[in-house]
């Protein structure tokens, strides 16, 4: 009999067996979408815990913290099938699994004091960051400039650029903004500016997590006492991973062992924001001796129609690393290709076809809409609404976003760091009668050492007398450590309400979507924590302000195409896959960017198990970047999809049925002169 050891590596092909097995010196498996990579990884650590590792020195490192989750679950459920008991250390200690944003943000917290931060810092969100940068930008006057100086969001962009690809200023400039070349000589002063007003406040944005992190393993002492903690770490999704990210994982293990990354170069979607496919391309190279690298050629996830499309549409990419896979699901159907007038006509097709899945036999949560774009969901979102079918959107509007939400964040934040003048602007301004001013003047008598303590006597503007005592006295009790969490999230809540109902006309939905984030707050150890993980990997939006139906176990998934990634559905549908949209108009700008597009069609098609249909409004609304303004266009279908490789798709046309012919309604055959019987009831 076989022992219960080979078992689960049963379920693998040769070569996933061969990764799985593999010994301790570094490893890349680089291959297509739907070959078994993140099997693969479940796999591996299951191996790695079978054959003694310790879980708790086992580094996952994944895209979002949902995919780390599941990973964390999979091998949990393999390994309690496995050995028992034993698997509830294995769910505790990979529980320290997730992206490389949230392990650096609690690597930071813990040597806070050793690298002069403090370890209550808080984090900024991009929107809070770009607020910063604007700031910064407005004190040294260049929100003043003639020629036009970056806007906060481009600037941001640019530092990020910068910071996350570890290149210089000009570089950037050149190969993503050259309209802001001009501006190269000043930028470094405004970032300088940012960077300093975020350590005057304590605060931290995205990329310090990956930057402060990177720095920390350049000290030698500090590199030791972090690598000294993990034997094995594994990267899924390396692909999309940056420079910075790749130097973290070359100092945490530098010669390579006990390092295992997995990707797939035809996958790569985030160099807008700095990920570089250099990574994985020039892994094997960066060890001496080199890694093992493992290609894996089988799908296991397609059916061959769909994945020949596919492997066309990439097939037509100049550059590329990862062979074309085949399967053994021969049969399916082709892809389809679907013309439609217009983003109505759009929605209308979409619920008509998840319905018939439905009636066939697809329950709703295996299919899945997806769009280059969180605001392309708009007109089926109303469609779903309209026709009761409950659908949860992922990738789009955060929770966070949602202003009330902000709101009780803001206050959470501004006591956990009294010097984070953002939050504290906002929490304070949600009192009456306390505007800019007066919130800035509070702020900084927070911006001490001596925290909300500086609060004590202070006489608020008059007009905030009423509301002044019942905030101080939630301040008061929210300092330091706090009531308990998560007390102070329902102490929180309970002083935003009667504001809430002030502020927001539709006061109802918004309380629930606050009793909800309570429930996630519940699921937190900590207040910190809560906000780190809040921050860094927002919950998406689960309500749908029409009143969708939340907790329904039956839901079509709606996602951008960059949030389904490494996510597989039976049935999916893409909106919009005209030029314009894929590639959106900003895509185009350069090579790069187009191949990046290329890239993001088929992460899309590589979704399908079963069925895929593309979608092609003839009238699309886009908004057309360099001509400045909205305008409809007569869109065409995307050119990636060219002629030559239409075959593989089955095109169609389709339009929503007209409304039934009003049938002919019997008229009266003679005439009568009403008017004069009137006139004669007088005579
Ligand atoms: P992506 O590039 O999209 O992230 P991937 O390479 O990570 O894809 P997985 O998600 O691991 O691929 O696997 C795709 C599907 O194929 C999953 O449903 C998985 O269970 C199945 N699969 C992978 N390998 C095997 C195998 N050896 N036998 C049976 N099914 C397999
Ligand atoms: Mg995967």
């Amino acid at each position: 009999a076989p022992s219960t050891e080979t078992c689960h590596l049963d379920e693998l092909n040769a070569d996933q067996r061969r990764a799985a097995e593999h010994g301790p010196g570094p490893l890349l498996v680089i291959a297509g979408a739907g070959s078994g990579k993140t099997k693969t990884i479940v796999h591996r650590v299951v191996r790695l815990i079978e054959t003694g590792v310790d879980p708790r020195r086992i580094l996952l490192l994944t895209f979002s913290r949902r995919a780390a989750a599941e990973i964390a679950r999979r091998v949990e459920q393999m390994a309690a099938r496995l050995m028992g008991q034993q698997s509830i250390v294995v769910a505790d200690a990979l529980a320290g699994s997730g992206t490389f944003h949230a392990v650096g943000a609690r690597l930071l917290r813990e040597f806070a004091e050793e690298i002069g931060l403090d370890p209550s810092f808080t984090i900024h969100d991009r929107e809070d960051s770009a607020d910063l940068m604007n700031i910064a930008r407005h004190e040294l006057g260049y929100d003043k400039t003639e020629t036009r100086f970056p806007t906060k969001g481009a600037c941001l962009a640019i530092y990020s650029r910068v910071v996350n690809a570890e290149a210089n200023i000009k570089d950037v400039l050149a190969r993503a903004f050259p309209q802001y070349l001009g501006w190269v000589d000043e930028l470094p002063k405004l970032f300088g500016a940012y960077v300093e007003s975020k350590q005057a406040q304590g605060v931290l944005d995205y990329d310090d997590l990956l930057l402060y992190w990177a720095r920390m393993m350049e000290e030698p002492s500090f590199a030791a006492a972090i690598a000294e903690r993990y034997d094995h770490i594994l990267v899924d999704e390396y692909q999309d991973t940056n420079l910075l990210q790749a130097t973290i994982l070359k100092a945490l293990k530098p010669d390579g062992r006990g390092l295992a990354v997995v990707g797939d170069d035809a996958q790569s979607i985030y160099a807008f924001r700095a990920a570089t496919v250099r990574n994985i391309l020039d892994f094997p190279g960066g060890f001496d001796p080199p890694a093992t690298v493992v290609t894996l050629a089988r799908n296991y996830r397609s059916t061959q129609p769909i994945l020949s499309a596919a492997n066309a549409v990439i097939g037509l990419a100049p550059e590329r690393f990862t062979k074309d896979l085949w399967t053994e699901r021969k049969s399916g159907d082709l892809p389809r290709l679907v013309t439609v007038p217009d983003e109505t006509a759009q929605a209308h097709y979409v619920a008509d076809k998840i319905l018939e899945g439905r009636e066939a036999g697809t329950p709703l949560i295996s299919q899945a809409v997806l769009f280059r774009t969180a605001h392309h969901s708009g007109p089926l979102e109303v469609e779903m609404v309209r026709r009761n079918i409950p659908f949860r959107k992922f990738g789009g509007l955060k929770f966070l976003d949602a202003a009330h939400v902000r709101d009780v964040l803001a206050v959470l934040r501004w006591v956990q760091n009294p010097r984070d003048r953002l939050a504290g602007f906002r929490a304070l301004q949600l009192m009456r009668g306390v505007g800019p001013k007066a919130a800035a003047s509070v702020l900084d008598l927070t911006a001490g050492f001596t925290g909300m303590a500086g609060l004590e006597g202070h006489v608020p503007p008059a007009r905030a007398a009423e509301d002044w005592p019942a905030f101080l006295e939630l301040v008061g009790r929210l300092s330091g450590h706090g009531a308990g969490w998560p007390t102070d999230m329902e102490l929180v809540r309970t002083w935003y309400e009667p504001h809430l109902e002030r502020l927001h006309e539709d006061a109802q939905p918004r309380l629930a979507d606050l009793r909800q984030l309570e429930q996630i707050a519940a699921g937190f150890a900590s207040r910190e924590q809560f906000l780190t993980d809040l921050t860094l990997d927002p919950p998406d939006a689960v309500s749908d302000e029409a009143g969708v139906p939340r907790r329904d176990d039956d839901y079509v998934i709606l996602s951008t195409i960059h949030s389904a990634k490494g996510q597989e559905y039976k049935r999916v549908f893409v909106l919009n896959a005209v030029d314009g949209c894929i590639p959106s108009d900003l895509g185009v700008g350069c090579s790069d960017d187009l191949e990046e597009e290329r890239r993001l069609l088929y992460v899309a098609m590589t979704r399908a198990k079963d069925s895929l249909h593309l979608v092609m409004p003839h009238r699309f609304y886009v908004t057309q970047q360099a001509k400045a303004g909205d305008r409809h266009l007569f869109a065409a279908r995307t050119r990636f999809i060219p002629k030559a490789i239409l075959p593989l798709f089955e095109s169609r046309a389709w339009a929503p049925a007209p409304p039934p012919d009003a049938a002919p309604k019997p008229r009266p055959a003679g005439k009568v002169d009403l008017g004069a019987k009137m006139r004669g009831m007088w005579r």
